[in-house]
């Protein structure tokens, strides 16, 4: 039989109703799945993380088979395996001598690129269909983002709730207002029952995966057991529900807080399977105002949810399409300090930093706050690489795709597109960790000291992080405050902070 088109579906594109597979036809066509060593390794991911994307791929190649599609796999494994996706997308066209490459365009630039060649290296036809499970295609982010001099979140998300009509009554925000931010910054109390995510059994197909992966990728960051996460439709449309019913009444109060013995608080723990295609963004934010309008959730947990999905999610992606390939270069601030070995091992005695890294090590998954304002704001006020800091979170999470881990690594957490995508860096003190979480308590550092040997490195590092920048920062309106606090201060207290700081910068590895 002839083949007309040849289908590759990537491993973040596991979606029954993605661009290609519904310009497919099952009778005619050839689906392609390839577990390729170069993605795997291109930055050393998780061990979790690749296990969940290559047990996900294989469900959703079974599914597909089920529902009549031919269906092409290779293996990791595979003794032809050529390492490279389109090396097996060559591959397959020899196989089967397809007319046609069809496929749906990927989420990262560097994929995008290479899929531009394909038509001259490989001598097909290739059409490239837009990815239209976002709900804002790049067209309508460069037309939003058109002529405007800041591109502010807010003000993209206002758009995108008119837009779907997710928490609108008529043509006003539910609740009065458009955001509850002010709402969700409790600190949690041990007194809190505290749901967990749900949590899967490996099935036979994902326990193979599991152990190729510990075989293939043991010198990989991370543990890869216990694994818990869903590799499938069912079982994440599961974790879902799981999520709405027990966790998402209280995800905004406590949306900012760290405890030390909870990893998770009310967060959902689903950005992997939004991200690879398990979940569809806009069904899942449905789901949350159905459980606001039917009174099982309230508004400030609602909204808080809902933002950070058709805000959050939809900007950064619209901000790297707008902005690539430049983005990924961009160091405003000049940061160019090693990234220390401790983000590797865990090991080092801030027990705010070793609580967030051994549990990214142990879970491949870290809450926002514990990204922001632990790893991410000690890379920012100690001066890191943000090449460095980006590749790390590349790595680290099951949950990484450049398109999402960029902006937020480089715009939001680093400062370094210059307040592009934030509009002031978020750089704190030890104080705002202290009043977030229980980590001072069990630190062997002392929150409360500024300078000096056992003295929070926070402390020190916040203002010498301030002074280091001043040419870049002083004009920023959102520090103009800090810096007056900063000039007021007795001369010998900011020499103290600069000593402080430099000497324990010395101590990094
Ligand atoms: C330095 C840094 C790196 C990050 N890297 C990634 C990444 O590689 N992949 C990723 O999906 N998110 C990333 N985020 C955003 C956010 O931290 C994660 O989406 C979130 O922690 C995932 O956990 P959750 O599913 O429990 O989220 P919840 O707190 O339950 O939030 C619900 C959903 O909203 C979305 N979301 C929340 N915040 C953001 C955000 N800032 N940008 C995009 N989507 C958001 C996610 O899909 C998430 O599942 C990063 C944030 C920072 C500060
Ligand atoms: S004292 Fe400083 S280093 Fe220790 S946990 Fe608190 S903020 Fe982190």
């Amino acid at each position: 039989m002839t083949i007309r088109n040849l289908i590759p579906v990537l491993g973040d594109q596991l979606t029954p109703s993605l661009a290609s597979l519904r310009a497919g036809d099952p009778a005619r066509d050839v689906v392609l799945f390839a577990e390729v060593d170069a993605e795997a390794t291109y930055v050393k991911h998780h061990k979790k993380k690749i296990a969940f994307c290559f047990a996900a791929m294989r469900q959703f190649a079974h599914a597909l088979r089920q529902s009549g599609w031919r269906v092409d796999y290779t293996c990791l494994d595979d003794p032809q395996n050529t390492g490279s996706i389109s090396g097996e997308v060559e591959r397959a066209l020899m196989r089967h001598g397809a007319e046609r490459i069809v496929v749906t365009e990927p989420g990262e630039w560097r994929l995008r690129a290479e899929m531009d060649r394909w038509q001259g290296q490989l001598g097909v036809a290739v059409d490239i269909l837009e990815d239209d499970r976002f709900i804002c295609s790049h067209a309508d982010f460069r037309s939003w983002a058109e002529g405007r001099k800041q591109l502010r979140m807010e003000f993209f998300y206002r758009e995108v709730r008119r837009k779907t009509g997710l928490l609108m009554d008529g043509d006003k925000p539910a609740g009065g207002k458009w955001n509850f931010d002010s709402e969700n910054r409790k600190p949690a109390g041990d007194n809190l029952d505290f749901p967990v995510p749900l949590r899967s059994e490996p099935d036979a197909l994902t326990r193979k995966v599991i152990d190729l992966v510990g075989t293939r990728f043991a010198d990989h960051f991370g543990d890869l057991e216990p694994f818990w996460f869903a590799t499938d439709r069912g079982g994440a449309e599961a974790a879902l529900e799981h999520f709405i019913a027990e966790a998402l009444p209280s995800f905004g109060d406590y949306q900012d807080a760290m405890l030390q013995d909870e990893r998770f608080l009310f967060h959902s723990v689903l950005s992997l399977y939004l991200n690879a295609g398990l979940l569809d963004p806009l069904d899942v934010c449905q789901r949350a105002d159905n459980a606001y309008r039917s009174g099982r959730v309230p508004i400030n947990a609602a909204e808080g949810f809902i933002r950070q999905i058709i805000g959050w999610r939809e900007y950064v992606r619209g901000i790297y399409w707008l902005k690539m390939p430049g983005y990924r270069e961009m160091n405003a601030l000049h940061a160019n300090r090693p990234l220390p070995e401790f983000y590797w091992t865990g090991e080092t005695e801030m027990a705010c930093l070793r609580s967030a890294i051994g549990q990214t090590k142990e879970e491949a998954y870290a809450h926002h706050i514990q990204r922001l304002m632990v790893t991410g704001n000690f890379a920012l006020i100690a001066g890191i690489d943000p090449a460095a800091v980006h590749e790390w979170y590349l790595a680290v999470y099951a949950d990484a795709y450049e398109w999402v881990e960029l902006p937020n690594t480089l715009g939001m957490s680093q400062f370094a597109d210059g307040g592009l995508l934030a509009s002031k860096p978020y750089a704190a003190s030890g104080n705002y960790i202290n009043k977030m979480s229980d980590h001072c308590s069990s630190c062997a550092y002392d929150v409360k000291r500024k300078t000096g040997d056992r003295a929070c490195p926070f402390n020190a590092l916040y203002w010498d992080f301030l002074a280091r920048n001043r040419d870049a920062l002083q004009n920023n309106p959102r520090l103009a405050q800090i810096y007056r606090t900063w000039d007021r201060m007795d001369g010998d207290k900011r020499k103290d902070y600069l000593v402080s700081a430099a000497r324990f910068l010395k101590t990094l590895r």
